[in-house]
């Protein structure tokens, strides 16, 4: 078996320990006889399964009780959508562009509201997070929205904006349990699972008790209503069962390897190998200013396509996969999830620099 070194930016590695724990209990599932895939998500067994998944998150970013945890569906380009029907009352929304998912989830909500752009990076082709310390928010907001980790662009906010008192709404796809987050903080953080949670197919939302009304907008079908999902406790349909059993073992995995402090560490370990040597190499260089740099997704360029290509090319036969870049930053990025151990980065930067050396 040659399991390599993936650096997908999703859906992504995961941990090895959760993905031969599912292969053992594939055909019987703890004396079920059955797989988590063949059982009703009515039966006492998933019943099990989805309250503990919520309850270990829960502890692991210390959720408060006043927030429900919602299992979904539709990917994180659904919320897009849901967000605006659900949350805006006097229909406003201030948005923080910082790349093209934050923009694709603003070119969405206006179709429901008037929606303010307060703030791009779009100018830079996002390789900054604009200072967000006094925005121009509406009075009349709902909410602020931003993405709190830029997965193509390999920028995040190390300082939340000042939303003036608004609720803040986060997309935190692919950086959720990377590190610890306040959740009061925020009215609302959602992920698509399929980087550092999971296989893809769900999307969990957290959200603040307060937040989750009847008197949504009219036309808000039953499934994206929040109300729905939570009064049902996410079982108002058939949910994604078995992502759902493969994101508790992963809460599991993170809670076994010491919480989100020692998650941070680790990422900060990894990600300082590749940024180190970023900074030092004459060959390849980092795309992001280094306040604003990612713990996970980590863009880099050699500045000459035809080099970066036969990059790409070599560190895929060498076990380093799927670190050609975004299309609209070109280059390389790698995707340095919890899930890539350190061996993993030090093992591609020791590529790198051969390369470098055998190619200048
Ligand atoms: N937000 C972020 C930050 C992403 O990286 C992605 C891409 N996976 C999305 C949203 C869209 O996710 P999905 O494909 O689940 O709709």
């Amino acid at each position: 078996m040659a399991r390599v070194f993936n650096f997908s930016a999703g859906p992504s590695m995961l941990p090895e320990s959760v993905l031969r724990e599912a292969a053992e209990e594939m055909l019987d599932y703890r004396g079920t006889g059955m797989s988590v895939m063949e059982m009703s998500h009515r039966s006492k067994a998933f019943d099990t399964i989805i309250k503990e998944a919520e309850q270990d998150l829960r502890d692991i970013m210390e959720i408060p009780d006043n927030y429900k945890v919602l299992f979904l569906q539709g990917g994180a380009s659904q919320q897009f959508a849901a967000i605006p029907m659900n949350l805006m009352k006097n229909g406003v929304a201030d948005y923080i562009i910082t790349g093209q998912w934050a923009k694709k989830a603003y070119e969405e909500a206006k179709k429901y509201g008037k929606v303010n752009a307060v703030a791009s990076s779009a100018d830079k082709t996002f390789s900054y997070i604009p200072d967000c310390s006094d925005l121009p928010i509406d009075e009349d907001a709902d909410y602020v929205y931003i993405c709190h980790n830029n997965t193509i662009y390999g920028t995040t906010y190390h300082k939340l904006p000042n939303t003036k008192g608004k609720i803040l709404v986060a997309d935190m796809s692919s950086d959720i349990l990377s590190q610890p987050v306040n959740v009061s903080d925020y009215g609302m953080i959602y992920f698509g699972v399929q980087k550092n949670v999971g296989p893809a197919g769900v999307v969990v939302a957290i959200i603040r008790e307060d937040l989750i009304r009847d008197d949504v907008m009219p036309f808000t079908p039953t499934m994206l209503k929040y109300k729905t999902q939570a009064d049902a406790d996410s079982l108002y349909n058939t949910p994604p069962c078995y992502g759902i059993y493969i994101c508790g073992k992963v809460f599991k995995w993170v809670k076994e390897m010491g919480g989100l402090a020692a998650m941070k560490e680790h990422n900060e370990k990894k990600a300082a190998i590749l940024y180190n040597f970023l900074d030092s190499s004459k060959m390849f260089k980092g795309t992001v200013v280094k306040e604003d740099r990612s713990l996970m997704n980590v863009p880099f360029v050699t500045g000459d396509e035809e080099l970066d290509a036969k990059f790409v090319k070599a560190a895929t036969e060498a076990g380093f996969v799927n670190l050609k870049g975004h299309r609209t930053v070109g280059g390389m990025r790698a995707s340095i999830y919890n899930a890539m151990p350190i061996e993993g980065v030090e093992k591609l930067v020791e590529f790198m620099k051969d390369f470098e050396e055998k190619n200048s």
